[in-house]
């Protein structure tokens, strides 16, 4: 078996992992958004692709695959739903920026038809493999993959995004026995602040925003953040004054259909109840007004509402930043204390603003945490920044795995399953 890394190993983004044995199977595929677009290195034939969870660093290049072959493609079904609503959109960015499109509609369709819902803990064949997928605690939908041999039992894991630690409308990642263990590495090189902590302060700033008159503006990625700070907002009697808009609607929507893979459901269906959904752009008005929370996307101020809303804030509003900021982002400028860039203008932003941690990856510990519990004889490390993944792998040498930080194109021979 020999594993290829076509993007997403040494950097974070554009995550795509060929492993190729009896059958070719591709985890993830998806592209890396900074001030422009890279994709992962091209997959060749393969047999089947699994996605990992909605976000479009995993699953915004899939269709793709299906300009040439007619691949199996595995997901859980939220995972599906979400990723159809965010490659929408993207090619609709790419039309709108008059962008190179790397795949159309049709390919997306196809990806639609070709896929296997997979249920938590179930084994879908592929020959002489079983697929399975559990909880990684992430997202909605979002799992941990297992590849394993028929014959002999033995197991490669791919983690995916994961997160051990619970979150308000996640239960935390389930850990699962590997031989080869293919490990996320994003925050390798800490651990997060705690979250009920976290969730204290924000709401007590918030509130003193909303009580001061002024708009407490909430950047939200669309499938995760969003639901998790309507259901924040509810748990904290905010929800009366909160204002849902842009993308961050959609995906709600889809998360609501399916309840099973939400944890404090009835904190997400009184958010989703109770907050003013924001139909057309002239309703903004009562949002802007003040006294009031708005959530919207895109969470890291690159388009969408949030661009409107931000050039409109009364003098006691201010912007609140619950989510990691790519370098290159607006998201990344405003905490710079740099001008926004809204349609080639610059833009400086006057409001106080302040930054949480909601991460939804395992802080160094649970990174650790997860590899003994697995305990693979091998672990690669991958999704983090070049000097994270070989930080990790360094660690767990020390411990004894044998342990890889490999780079993009880069091969690893590992013997047969
Ligand atoms: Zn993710
Ligand atoms: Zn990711």
């Amino acid at each position: 078996m020999e594993i290829k890394f076509l993007g997403g190993a040494g950097e974070v983004g554009r995550s795509g992992i060929l492993v190729r044995d009896e059958k070719n199977i591709l985890l993830d595929y998806g592209v890396k958004i900074d001030e422009g677009e890279e994709y992962p290195i091209d997959a060749g034939d393969i047999d089947a692709c699994v996605i990992s969870h909605a976000h479009l660093d995993h699953s915004g290049y899939a269709p793709h695959v299906y300009s040439k072959g007619m691949p199996e493609m595995f997901a859980t079904d939220p995972t599906i739903k979400l990723s159809e609503l965010l490659i929408e959109d993207s090619i609709k960015i790419h039309k709108k920026k008059h962008m190179h499109p790397h795949f159309h509609r049709e390919q997306l369709k196809t990806m639609l038809n070709r896929y296997t819902p997979c249920d938590y803990g179930e084994r879908y064949p592929l020959g002489r493999f079983d697929i399975s997928m559990y909880d990684a605690g992430h997202i909605c939908g979002s799992a941990v993959t297992l590849v394993e041999k028929q014959n002999n039992g033995r197991r490669l894991v791919y983690t995916g995004d994961f997160k051990i630690e619970q979150q308000l409308l996640e239960g935390g990642a389930e850990i699962v026995k590997s031989d080869i263990l293919i490990l996320e590495s994003t925050y390798a090189a800490g651990e997060h602040p705690d979250r009920e902590e976290q969730m204290k302060r924000l709401a007590e700033e918030v509130r003193e925003t909303v009580d001061n008159g002024g708009v407490a503006l909430v950047p939200v990625f669309a499938v995760g953040r969003s639901q998790e700070m309507l259901a924040l907002m509810n748990r904290y009697g905010l929800i009366d004054r909160t204002y849902i808009d842009g993308m961050a609607k959609a995906a709600t929507e889809i998360v609501e259909q399916y309840p099973d893979y939400v944890k404090n459901r009835e904190l997400l269906d009184g958010g989703i109840r109770k907050a003013q959904w924001i139909s057309n752009p002239r309703n903004r008005d009562y949002a802007l007004e003040g006294g009031s929370v708005v959530l919207t996307t895109s969470g890291m101020l690159n388009g969408g509402p949030v661009l409107d809303y931000i050039t409109r804030l009364n003098r006691n509003s201010k912007i609140f930043i619950t989510g990691y900021q790519v370098d290159g982002t607006n998201g990344k400028r405003l905490l710079e204390g740099k001008p926004l860039n809204i349609d080639g203008r610059e833009y400086r932003v006057r409001h106080p603003v302040s930054m949480y941690d909601f991460s939804a990856h395992a802080g160094k510990s649970d990174l650790h945490r997860y590899v003994k519990e697995s305990s693979p004889e091998t672990v690669i490390c991958v999704h983090g920044s070049a000097e994270n993944t070989a930080l990790l792998a360094g660690d767990l040498r020390m411990e004894g795995f044998d342990a890889r930080a490999p780079s993009v194109g880069e091969v690893i021979e590992l013997g047969s399953l």
